[in-house]
Formats: structure tokens, sequence, C-alpha cells
């Protein structure tokens, strides 16, 4: 997502106030639309790129076989191939399948210039509910599930169920939740999306059913997080 600016209060009005079981719909409707995607900035985020690239060793990366990734609300995708340029089997999930559609054709133009290792699939569907999980044969839980830009799309009265959710499909004992912390620039008061969000409000949320392992304010982000965005790694503690 852009900064403040960049959300027009239409757009803004319009997934700020409407009932939650609504989202779906009003979010495919901005993709149908597809002149207002402020959040897409046409490349994975760097703080994540040089995440993997300098600690995924320590992950667990050096080896990927049978290794599952997930990014919810996963927009156009760029991430889930990056995930799966490491070997990792990687998803994306959205509830707009327009947005499924784009990542599907981008996807599909990228892997013509850069096969990669591992496998990307893309699913229509809602994060909250559990048809994407048989649909991808993760009923163990993924190793690595990346949220950018997703918890901040959500209204702030289902953070509660993200967490839980995130405690669900996160493999026990050695999954990882990797999270981009944004936008942590503005107030919550200042509304949405992108909702306000704070390290304080993340360790509320996932403090009890993951141990932090990696936490810091990353050289590289994209533009409108640079100086306020952070990378935590949690991973899922076993019981
Ligand atoms: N992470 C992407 C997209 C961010 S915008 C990027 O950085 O480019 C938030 C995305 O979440 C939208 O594409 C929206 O369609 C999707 N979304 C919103 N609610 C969802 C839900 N319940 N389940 C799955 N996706 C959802």
């Amino acid at each position: 997502m852009s900064t403040d600016a960049a959300i027009t209060p239409d757009a803004r009005e319009r997934l700020r106030i409407h009932p939650v079981e609504e989202h779906g719909r009003l979010w495919s409707e901005l993709w149908d639309e597809g002149s207002f995607l402020p959040w897409d900035r046409d490349a994975p985020n760097p703080a994540l790129v040089d995440l993997l690239a300098e600690r995924g060793t320590e992950l667990g990366l050096g080896e990927t076989a049978g290794k599952k990734a997930l990014v919810p609300g996963c927009g156009k995708g760029y991430d889930v191939l990056l995930f799966g340029s490491y070997g990792l089997a990687a998803a994306g999930v959205d509830i707009s399948e327009s947005a499924v559609k784009m990542a599907q054709a981008c996807s599909e133009q990228a892997l013509k210039e850069k096969p990669i290792s591992g496998a990307a699939a893309f699913v229509t569907a809602d994060f909250f509910k559990d048809e994407f999980v048989k649909e991808l044969h993760a009923e163990e839980g993924f190793d690595f599930v990346y949220d950018y830009t997703f918890l901040c799309a959500l209204p702030p009265d289902l953070r509660t169920s993200w967490a839980k959710r995130m405690h669900e499909l996160v493999k026990k004992g050695s999954g990882y939740l990797i999270c981009i912390e944004f936008p942590l620039y503005k107030g919550i008061e200042t509304g949405g999306p992108p909702w306000g969000l704070t390290n304080a409000v993340y360790d509320e949320l996932l403090g009890l059913g993951f141990e932090k392992l990696i936490h810091y304010m990353p050289e590289r982000t994209h533009e409108v997080g640079k100086g306020t965005d952070y990378i935590t790694v949690w991973r899922r503690k076993a019981d």
C-alpha cells in the first residue's frame, strides 16, 4: 500500500465502512477496475529479498524439499515467485479472483524469463476459510508464511482472528511467520486501509503462540516504509 495521499477517499471509504463479509467483493471491485492498485510495487519487497539471501540458511532454506510457503493477500504475487526460487512449493492466496488471474499471468511471464526451482501456485480463497489448505495439501501447516500489507489491509477488529489463523497455518514447532511490520508511520485513528500498526501490536498478537527470533529495521524496503518498517521472523511454538 502507498502513502495516505495515494489512497483516494472514495476507495478507502468503500473498504472501511462495509461489513467484513463484503470485503472480498470490495477488494475484487478494486482489482476488477484495475486502475487503483496503490499497494502494487511490481517487485517483491527488498527487505524480504535481503532476509532470505542473508539469513535463509538459518531459516532452513538450504533444504527445501517438501517444504511449503504461503503468501496470504498475495496481490500480483511477486513474493510467491521469490519463495519458489528457493525450491519451496509456494502459494499465493487472494480473495479477489481478478488479483489471482493477474498473479497467474505475471508469474507465467516471469517464469518464461527466469524459471524457478520450486513451484508457484495461486488460489482464489479467503484466508480465514479452510478450503485452500486442503487444495494445497497443507494440513500439516506451512513452513513459511509471509505477511506484507495484509494485516494492515484487514479491518482492525479482525486482528485477533488474523493471529489465531496464523497460528493454525504455520507448522507447529518449526514453521516461520515472516512479517514486514507496516505501516508504523501512522496511527490507527487515521483510518485505513492501510490501518496503522505498531511493534507492540504485533508482539501482543503473536507473542503467545510464537517465539520472536529475528527483529530489525531493514536497510532496504519499499519507499513508503523507509525508516519505519521492521522485519520480524516468528517461529511457531510447539504447543
Ligand atoms: N500483499 C500484496 C497485496 C496487498 S493489498 C502486495 O503487497 O502487493 C491486500 C490484498 O489482500 C488484496 O489483494 C486483497 O484482495 C487481499 N485480501 C483482503 N482480504 C482477504 C482475505 N480475507 N483473504 C485473502 N485475501 C484477502
